[in-house]
């Protein structure tokens, strides 16, 4: 098999309602845009049908389907990862295998790269999401601006076009609990965004639930900043002289007025308050802790079971 011009990855987690119309859509729309092209699909751990469909559709594409089947569950993000590593494209497309992001709109993102951008951004014009996940979102993105200094109308979407430069930088990388489309801007030399649809999910519920958001934002906060950590040197700076007056007035008071009894629930009550963002500062620290951890464990990021590509089936193990 030849290099072909475009890659588009997609990550599947248990989709099987669909993944058929997926892959109908995203055929008609790539083989109008007449370029060569490859669909690899990672399957990350999927324990419905979907891992069927997808050997079936390789099967009747052998020239154009390429499976790498994960060996459990690694989440999106590494599962675009796993297909990052494997990609042969010039101009890599990533994309959902919900149909939220319409296959249609792939076309708009390669002329973008065909006009000199090394990776495109794009936002959803009209979000098709409950209102909790668009306002989450808003306020996640726009606390990602002010800390990273990463520039993103809808970090959220992943319907993007990357160059191969990109991809090849993201893949050196190495890191494991990322955001690609941060690292993917991180790296980008002449990116754009563009406009492009969004559709709800055609079948099943989004995998994310509210425990997954938070964590997926720490790992933006902290992969991509240091500003939560500063905010709480100074934080503690700031408590830290607050308390050195609070102490002096009380001292002068004392030797003025005599020893207080009243308030007594007032400084519980600051106490508390001061006990409460202490521990929170501490678990912003266990969040670096934690990832440095991670990275000097040096396991592998994802396993992969096997790849599955006309030509040989080849069985991997991690990824370094
Ligand atoms: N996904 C995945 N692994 C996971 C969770 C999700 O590969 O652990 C895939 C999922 O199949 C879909 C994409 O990532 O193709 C986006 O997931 P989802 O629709 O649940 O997220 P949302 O659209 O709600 O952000
Ligand atoms: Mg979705």
């Amino acid at each position: 098999m030849g290099r072909p011009l475009l890659s588009i990855a997609i990550p599947v987690y248990n989709e099987d309602g669909n993944l058929e119309t997926l892959f109908t859509r995203l055929k008609t729309v790539l083989d109008d845009i007449d370029k060569s092209y490859e669909i690899i699909f990672t399957n990350d751990g999927s324990n419905d049908n979907s891992l069927t469909l997808l050997r079936h559709f390789q099967k009747c594409n052998p020239g154009t389907v390429r499976i790498i089947d994960l060996n459990g569950n690694f989440g999106q993000h590494m599962a675009v990862m796993a297909a990052f590593e494997q990609v042969r494209g010039e101009i890599i497309v990533t994309l959902d295998a919900d149909l939220q992001n319409p296959p249609e709109e792939i076309p708009k993102l390669i002329s973008a790269i065909e006009k000199g951008h090394d990776l495109v951004g794009s936002y959803r014009k009209r979000r098709e999401d409950n209102l909790f996940r668009c306002i989450a979102s808003r306020l996640f993105n726009f606390l990602r601006d002010l800390a990273t200094g990463i520039h993103m109308r809808d970090q959220g979407c992943m319907l993007r076009a990357y160059r191969r430069r990109i991809v090849d930088i993201i893949v050196a990388s190495g890191e494991r609990s990322t955001f690609i489309p941060a690292l993917a801007m991180s790296y980008a030399t002449n990116p754009v965004e563009v406009e492009v649809d969004h559709e709800a999910r055609l079948t099943g519920k989004s995998r994310y639930r509210i425990y997954d958001l938070i964590r997926l934002n720490f790992d933006i906060m902290t992969g991509f900043s240091m500003a939560p950590l500063q905010l709480v040197t100074m934080f503690g700076m700031l408590v830290a002289s607050g308390s050195l007056l609070f102490v002096v007035y009380l001292f002068i008071r004392r030797l003025i007025i005599g020893p207080e009894a009243e308030g007594v629930f007032t400084l519980f009550a600051i106490l508390y308050l001061l006990i409460g963002i202490g521990i929170f500062c501490l678990g912003v620290i266990g969040e670096y802790i934690g990832r440095i951890y991670q990275e000097v464990r040096h396991r592998p990021r994802f396993v992969i079971r096997e790849v599955i590509e006309t030509g040989c089936t080849a069985t991997e193990n991690g990824d370094e």
